[in-house]
């Protein structure tokens, strides 16, 4: 199997790379934000807990974002692995996957890869992206900025755990798209 954490900051390109890495590696990815948004969208129990800490921005607690992940990944699946966007963004989320996807799945996280953009050109991107996406986020500014920190401030940690495991990768996400994908194939490959 094929288990990748996907890391990249706001603007960086990862929707798109989270894409082409599931084309090329036949991945299936699950995204905890995407799920707390299509619980929240159905009125569910577990919507109804989410919604009270992401419309603060915060967190949501850590049991409660795990026990939805591990429901997800037992659902069938006839993919080649997994891609995980999203998550873990604490340590004991991270020390929870590597659990599930030992006992679910009996197999292992292969790599965590990093798509690294600078600051400035995140912020150019996502301003740009606010001309036509509506999204308020990605109109102001001090928004902006605030949420590139916020991203570095949680990943970090989780990011050295990998580190620590020779399992983490960064590639530029800065020019020719296809390239980019190239690269990361470039790092799946090695692992595999
Ligand atoms: P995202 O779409 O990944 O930016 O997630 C949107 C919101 O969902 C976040 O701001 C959090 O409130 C919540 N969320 C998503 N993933 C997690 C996670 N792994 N742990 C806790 N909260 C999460």
């Amino acid at each position: 199997m094929i288990n990748i954490v996907l890391f990249g900051p706001p603007g960086s390109g990862k929707g798109t790379q989270a894409q082409h890495l599931i084309e090329k590696f036949n991945l299936k990815q699950i995204s905890t934000g995407d799920l707390f948004r299509y619980n929240i969208k159905n009125e569910t129990e577990l919507g109804k807990l989410a919604k009270s800490y992401i419309d603060k921005g915060e967190l949501v607690p850590d049991q409660v974002t795990i026990d939805m992940l591990t429901d997800e990944l037992r659902k069938p699946s006839n993919t080649n692995g997994f891609i995980f966007d999203g998550f873990p963004r604490t340590i004991a989320q991270t020390e929870a996957l590597e659990k599930i996807v030992r006992q679910e799945l009996n197999s292992e996280i292969s790599i965590c890869l990093s798509l690294v953009v600078d600051d400035e050109i995140l912020v150019q991107r996502l301003i740009k992206r606010g001309e036509t996406s509506g999204r308020t986020d990605d109109s102001d500014v001090e928004i902006i900025r605030n949420r590139i920190k916020e991203y570095y401030a949680k990943t970090a940690e989780v990011a050295e755990l990998y580190k620590k495991q020779g399992k983490y990768a960064e590639v530029i996400g800065v020019g020719n798209i296809s390239e980019i994908s190239e690269k990361l194939f470039a790092e799946v490959e090695k692992i595999k």
